[in-house]
């Protein structure tokens, strides 16, 4: 696999001022087009250091993948960092500055005179228009047959680059046009992570193909699933096979899969019944409300009693709610509990969690909704 370091560019990412959301995105998008994501750095906008970066990620690396640093601002220095760093001369080019002249006219900007910055480029450097902003992306080779691809940094038209312009680009040069890689997503709720492990862990592996991860968040497990060949059919099929086991295993723990929410598969299941909630909230700090109407695409109003679908009497009430103290030792118990309306059978979970406040709530928010889910 060819090895790349994702370098992002900007002293903005030094001091938390901006997290680095391109970081994690080219992790991603690179590693599922057959990439080794090898390493990944942050660096500010100095010049000397963005070059011995460059030049020692060249090194080890087959790609250097950088974001940040095309503006036409003297901060901005990959352009020349680049140049530096490969030992060739920035060169104007008379067809980038009309192609960023073109930009500024058709949005009726003005057009500065330091936005000509951004028409030079590395000498030999492939450049890659940019319709989305005014930076221009490029592509450099290095003698060594190594290549360095510079993308902006504002995330939406890296996204655009990255997606339409250069990764076919990317899989050509590296030979990865027949690979395929893709990972399926299982959402498990009501099992703790080592509960999870006891029951599928001897099928987590970190390498291997397909191979099985798992993430842990407050009141969720994720379980992935990641294989990785030559056709979507192939990989689909690894995929599945393993999946079944999962479910074998696990089965109605698994309430989605990839961007499925627990609370979007309560409403659904709600809409197709006709059913009206009434959550009564004593403990959760809205968290139940909230999750379920932004499933609903409602609006969260903090109310205790939030009326889920209208004034009529309600054919389910949800409740939390924290229960009396007993020993001082022991962590705070709550109660959940679902009432019918119609006197059906209620169905209520006592549980003990631990931690601080807004962890709690958003624990308990999950598990109330998902017993709903379960009940329903
Ligand atoms: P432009 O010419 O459009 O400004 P640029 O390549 O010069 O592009 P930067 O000036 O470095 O990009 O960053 C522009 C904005 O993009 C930043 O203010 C920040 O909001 C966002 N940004 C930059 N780098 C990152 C990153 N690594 N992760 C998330 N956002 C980023």
């Amino acid at each position: 696999m060819p090895k790349v370091a994702v370098l992002t560019i900007g002293t903005e990412l030094l001091l938390g001022k901006v997290v680095d959301t391109n970081g994690a995105y080219l992790g991603e998008i690179l590693s599922s087009a057959g990439f080794d994501v090898a390493i990944r750095v942050s660096v500010g906008d100095h010049l000397r250091e963005i070059v011995s970066w460059i030049r020692s990620l060249l090194d080890d690396m087959d790609l250097v993948v950088t974001t940040g640093g095309l503006g036409p601002t003297k901060d901005d220095l990959t352009r020349q960092a680049v140049a530096d760093a490969v030992g060739v001369p920035l060169v104007f080019s008379e067809a980038l500055l009309k192609e960023i002249e073109e930009i500024f006219t058709s949005r009726r900007f003005h057009m500065t005179e330091n936005n000509r910055r951004q028409a030079y480029l590395p000498d030999g450097a492939l450049p890659i228009s940019n319709p989305m902003g005014t930076a221009p992306a490029f592509l450099v080779q290095t003698a060594k047959g190594h290549e360095i691809v510079c993308l902006p940094g504002v995330p939406r038209e890296l996204k655009f680059l990255m997606e339409k312009r250069v990764l076919p680009i990317l899989k050509r040069d590296f030979g990865l046009e027949g690979y395929v890689k893709r990972t399926r997503v299982l959402k498990v709720c009501g099992l703790g992570e080592s509960g999870v492990d006891q029951q599928i862990g001897d099928l987590m592996k970190t390498e291997g193909n397909p191979f099985v991860g798992v993430l842990a968040s407050p009141g969720m497990i994720r379980v992935l699933i990641t294989a990785e060949g030559e056709t979507e059919g192939a990989v689909e099929a690894m995929i599945e096979e393993v999946e079944k086991e999962i479910r074998r295993r696990l089965g109605a723990l698994i309430f989605g899969v990839d961007d499925e929410t627990l609370e979007g598969k309560v409403v659904e299941a709600f809409l197709k019944r006709r059913k009206r909630l009434l959550v009564e909230d004593f403990a959760t700090g809205g968290e139940i409300a909230r999750r379920l109407l932004q499933a609903f695409n409602g609006t969260y109003r903090s109310e205790t009693h939030i009326d889920f679908a209208g004034k009529e009497t309600p054919h389910l009430r949800l409740r939390a709610r924290p229960l009396p103290s007993g020993k001082n030792d022991s962590l705070p118990e709550y109660e959940i509990s679902i009432l019918p309306g119609n006197g059906g059978e209620e169905k209520v979970k006592r549980i003990r969690l631990g931690g601080n406040k807004r962890d709690v709530e958003i624990r308990l928010g999950i598990i109330a909704i998902d017993l709903l889910r379960k009940w329903l």
